[in-house]
């Protein structure tokens, strides 16, 4: 057995911890749980925090920004209730770990990152783990990706002073999106969903996100 055999044992036993503590946390959902089973979190950080990789913390990935702690990830998959027809924005790539999740669970994936340097890593990451349905885009995540709306379902990953109204606009009938709304420091996680004419909304939990830069987010 040679060393990249022992150092796979030891990823997948952090792994099956990791699991383990959101299961824990309250997330039930097989389908979610394999997900975070079959995505492995190292391949997505840099080098020097890959043995924090399977921490429930979020992990610094360069240019200011975190990989999101996962059971706050999760959280959002659970809440979401994505189905394998759904198509999915993401807005803030970061390192792609989420997007990969998403990619397991939902048709397909369209992922926005302001940073062009996160976007080329996550995507070298999904392209080793041969991740098919993802198209990743450069640039502001506040006014969506209008190409291909309407989506399922949005998941915003950074904190809005207010809600984007060109995200709620390219909401499918019975999409869900959830967005950190609040200050700085932080935020309420909150649950839209398109409903006939209209929009309903709650509060999910509190939380502390980076901020969303961009012309309906923070100004930069
Ligand atoms: N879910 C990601 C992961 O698993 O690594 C973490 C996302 S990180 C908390 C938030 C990301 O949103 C950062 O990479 C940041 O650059 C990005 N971001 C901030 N404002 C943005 C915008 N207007 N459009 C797209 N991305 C944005």
């Amino acid at each position: 057995m040679g060393p990249d055999a022992l150092s796979d044992r030891r990823w997948e036993r952090a792994r099956r911890e990791l699991i383990e503590t959101i299961r824990e946390r309250g997330i039930d959902d097989l389908e979610i749980l394999r997900a975070f089973d079959l995505v492995p979190r190292h391949l997505f950080l840099p080098e020097a925090v890959h043995h924090r990789a399977y921490e429930d913390a979020p992990i610094p990935i360069g240019f200011g920004q975190t990989a999101s702690q996962p059971s706050l990830q999760a959280l959002y998959l659970q809440t979401l209730g994505i189905g394998p027809n759904d198509r999915v924005l993401e807005v803030g790539t970061g390192s792609g770990y989420q997007t990969a999740l998403l990619a397991h669970l939902a048709a397909h994936v369209y992922s926005i990152e302001r940073v062009r340097e996160l976007s080329v890593r996550a995507r070298a990451a999904l392209d080793r783990l041969r991740v098919p349905n993802v198209a990743l885009l450069v640039g502001d995540g506040t006014v969506g990706w209008s190409r291909y709306a309407p989506y399922d379902a949005i998941l915003v990953a950074a904190a809005a002073p207010q809600v984007p109204p060109a995200l709620l606009a390219q909401l499918a009938p019975g999409g869900r999106m959830l967005i950190p709304v609040g200050g700085r420091e932080e935020q309420r996680l909150l649950l839209y969903r398109r409903s006939g004419e209209g929009f309903e909304h709650e509060e999910v939990t509190r939380c502390a996100f980076v901020p969303l830069l961009g012309r309906f987010g923070w100004a930069e």
